[in-house]
């Protein structure tokens, strides 16, 4: 197993069957090597800091039903929120107090006659934060929006594919949606000069193993800038109620994974690891994820962005638990890097 991770630190790539026997691998020693690797790979890019981003869920008004979420439109039992310009800054301007210099303005997908308003939005954040990295995941839209938003000020945009299979797509997502359109979707923005994540969600109804390394194959060609992957977890008023978590130990597995293949990929130890085991964040960055986001939304309205139950949002998920976050990176050896952390590829560029 041992030659197997070290290909894949010095290739970047495997065969499925290479994919597949690290996602599957019980030998917790071969595991430890796997970690182990990650992290040192992740600590030659980057050091021991961990990079903060400040999200801001902007509304949880969606246009999508997405199976698997609680936002989803058919959701009635959602109470819809949408932030005012406001509250928007008065988030960033705590943030930035506070020390983020990346503010992620994340929401439910709205159709197309509030881009002008979000741009105007970014326009004003750019202004007010001209040191801050802007990072939007607001969906699927033209590239005439993401044009216009990129144009405002936005750098970066976090767009899961989900899943790169098709089958699988249609069994997540309502038939109005594709994963070839989520795909282009990505391109566009790699386009427009955005720095683009994808990912997906572990352990989501129906995925399979094979499916996973597809994903992984995907991952690999595309060469996101950062990589968003999280554990699926049940609503309880989707059509996905009754389906298991995902896993927390094959989500870091596939951090070790991914980190090997994308040396200087930015890679969340995503709040849904956090939201399923009190260990599942510093777990993902002893996998080798190097970034954490932080809640910055108002507190009166974290609840209602519910997209699966049991979400964390307060203590060290929140912007106000920075303290205990530090605490926690410093007992396993790392610490928080307060600068905006883009990605290196960006920088030298
Ligand atoms: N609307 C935007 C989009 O589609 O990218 C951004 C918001 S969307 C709620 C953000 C991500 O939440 C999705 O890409 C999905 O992977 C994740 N998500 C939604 N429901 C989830 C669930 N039940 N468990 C884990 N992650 C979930």
């Amino acid at each position: 197993m041992k030659g197997l991770i070290d290909r894949l630190r010095v290739h970047h790539e495997l065969t499925p069957q290479g994919y597949r026997a690290l996602l599957t691998l019980r030998d917790p020693q071969g595991l430890e090597y796997l970690f182990s690797q990650a992290r040192e790979v992740a600590q030659q890019q980057y050091g021991k800091g961990i990079y903060l981003r400040g999200l801001i869920e902007l509304s949880n008004v969606c246009r999508n039903d997405c199976l698997y979420c609680g936002i989803r439109r058919s959701n009635s039992r959602v109470s819809r929120y949408t932030l005012t310009r406001n509250q928007v800054l008065e988030s960033c301007r705590m943030g930035y107090e506070l020390g983020f210099r990346t503010f992620v303005l994340q929401g439910g997908e709205w159709g197309e006659e509030r881009s002008q308003w979000i741009a105007d939005l970014i326009s004003e954040m750019r202004s007010c934060w001209p040191d801050c990295a802007i990072t939007l995941s607001l969906g699927e839209h033209p590239r005439e929006t993401y044009a216009l938003w990129r144009r405002a000020g936005a750098d970066r945009y976090l767009l899961r594919h989900e899943t790169h299979n098709d089958r699988l797509y249609s069994l997540l997502h309502p038939i109005s949606m594709t994963v070839g359109h989520r795909l282009q979707c990505l391109d566009w923005l790699k386009e427009l000069g955005y720095q683009v994540g994808a990912g997906i969600m572990v352990g989501a109804p129906f995925q399979s193993l094979k499916s996973i390394v597809e994903d992984i194959q995907y991952l690999i060609d595309f060469k996101p800038h950062m990589i968003g992957i999280g554990p699926f977890i049940p609503q309880h008023d989707t059509p996905f109620h009754r389906f298991p978590a995902g896993s927390v130990d094959l989500t870091a597995r596939l951090y070790a994974i991914l980190r090997l293949a994308l040396p200087q990929a930015l890679i969340p130890s995503t709040t849904a690891m956090a939201s399923l085991a009190p260990d599942g964040r510093l777990r993902g960055i002893l996998a080798g994820a190097n970034v954490v986001m932080p809640n910055l939304s108002p507190e009166d309205n974290r609840d209602m962005y519910a997209l699966y139950d049991n979400k964390a949002s307060f203590g060290a998920e929140s912007a106000q638990g920075i303290n205990a976050l530090a605490q926690e990176l410093s007992a396993i050896g790392y610490h928080i890097e307060w600068s905006r952390g883009d990605h290196k590829g960006i920088e030298k560029g």
